[in-house]
């Protein structure tokens, strides 16, 4: 019943949640638009009791503590080089930190016995029918499915397909952000260097693991910006025009912008869908409630796939009531996991110099740090994850 499902993205939502209905017996396919499993990105973090249940559930832990980064401390420096304020690894990288690009692929690696993945793939049509959807492929195949979940993140095509235009549900948030990797030419060893400038951040960080390499991460303020999310070099176009005319290590930033092939690019925003399920089709992951940076996306997007699949599990002839249940166990708790996204562009980029000198102040106070970190972690734990029992073994 309904066990044949089709998932729309392979980064973190999507292998996850394959992950999981494998192991509750369902049959997933999962189509990712890139010829491959997209690397890339910086690293990204889990906090709280919440997020490592799901982690250790999967049996995740061990191979994440292998490979996580250790955190990565943020050195914000003035022009010269002094330091203005120093904010310690847990702030960014909380209880466990790892590179975007390797927690994908752990995932993937992991989903494999499990779910059969289509790359360079895009679903271009979908249309309900009295037992399932019928989907259309740009590569001209066709299929049916039970089930049809959108894991493709802030700008879903699922979500555009089932429930209408982007412009009616991500809302830009006022920022742009940027990554990508170039040599280590400062001699980095942890962490990273930050410099700001009104409504600019330049940063660049050490590679934990690669000494020759570092990645820069850039945020700037800007109103929504017309330009092709799938053409990099018009990224980078925009990137330079937003830093130009700047000090410090931005210049030389900016030349590693040229060659690099693994340019990260997107506005900061956020998704906000009414329902994240019509018939039979859901969203989960940023599709549904997305915040690019700062709204602890990709721990929401764990325990969303862990309680998706749960729901469908306990209940597989029904899956329009396991979508909703779904959605009530998670709709307040993502949201308020979601809205430290609000704040991340003002807070990395202050709209003024008083701002960042206001920023600084505050944050220099351990007091204040801690605080928000104990906010951080009280809030991605405040869910109750269902305990529904997993039928197969992990391999
Ligand atoms: C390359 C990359 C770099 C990132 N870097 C960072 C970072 O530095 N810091 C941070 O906090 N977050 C970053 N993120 C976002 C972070 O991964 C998510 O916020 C979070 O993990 C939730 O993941 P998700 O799987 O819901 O969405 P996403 O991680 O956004 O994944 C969506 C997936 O869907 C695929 N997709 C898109 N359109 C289609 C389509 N038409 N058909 C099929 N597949 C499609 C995408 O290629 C992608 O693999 C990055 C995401 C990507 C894809």
């Amino acid at each position: 019943m309904n066990r044949k499902v089709l998932i729309s993205g392979a980064s973190v939502a999507g292998p996850a949640l394959a992950y999981w209905l494998g192991r509750h017996g369902f049959k997933p396919t999962v189509v990712e638009l890139a010829p491959a499993l997209r690397e890339g990105g910086q690293a990204v973090d889990f906090r709280g009791e919440t997020h490592l249940t799901v982690l250790e559930r999967m049996g995740l832990l061990p191979e994440l503590h292998r490979i996580q980064t250790g955190g990565s401390p943020m050195h914000f420096v003035d022009e010269g080089g002094r330091t203005l304020l120093h904010l310690p690894a847990e702030f960014a990288g909380g209880g466990l930190e790892v590179l975007r690009g390797d927690l994908a692929r752990v995932l993937y690696e992991h989903s494999l016995p499990y779910a059969e993945y289509v790359f360079g793939d895009s679903i271009t049509h979908l249309a309900e029918t009295s037992s399932g959807v019928r989907v259309d492929f740009r590569s001209g195949a066709s299929d049916e499915f039970d089930l049809v979940i959108g894991a493709d993140g802030l700008h879903s095509n699922v979500r555009r397909l089932a429930f209408g235009p982007e412009k009616d549900y991500v809302k830009h948030l006022g920022y742009y952000a940027a990554t990508w990797r170039l040599p280590n030419y400062l001699g980095l060893v942890k962490g990273s260097v930050c410099h700001n400038a009104p409504g600019r951040l330049a940063s660049v960080g050490a590679d934990h693991r690669d000494a020759a390499r570092a990645g820069a991460f850039f945020v700037f303020a800007a109103p929504e910006l017309p330009y092709d999310r799938h053409n990099p070099e018009q990224a980078k176009r925009l990137i330079v025009d937003a830093f130009s005319g700047l000090g410090w290590e931005v210049p030389r930033l900016l030349d590693s912008l040229h060659p690099a092939s693994d340019l990260y690019f997107d506005s900061i925003s956020r998704a906000d869908v009414d329902a994240w399920s019509t018939g039979r089709v859901c969203l989960v992951g940023d599709a549904a409630c997305g915040a690019t940076i700062g709204g602890m996306g990709t721990g929401t997007a764990m325990v969303a796939a862990y309680v998706l699949a749960s729901e469908l599990a306990r209940d597989p002839g029904a899956p329009r009531t396991a979508f909703i249940r779904y959605e009530s166990r998670l709709r307040d708790y993502a949201k308020s996991c979601q809205a430290g996204g609000d704040r991340t562009g003002r807070f990395l980029a202050p709209k003024t110099a008083m701002g960042a000198r206001l920023r600084n102040t505050l944050l220099s106070r351990p007091s204040l740090l801690n605080w928000m970190l104990k906010q951080g972690e009280k809030i991605t734990s405040a869910i109750d994850l269902p305990d529904h029992p997993v039928p197969r073994p992990h391999p």
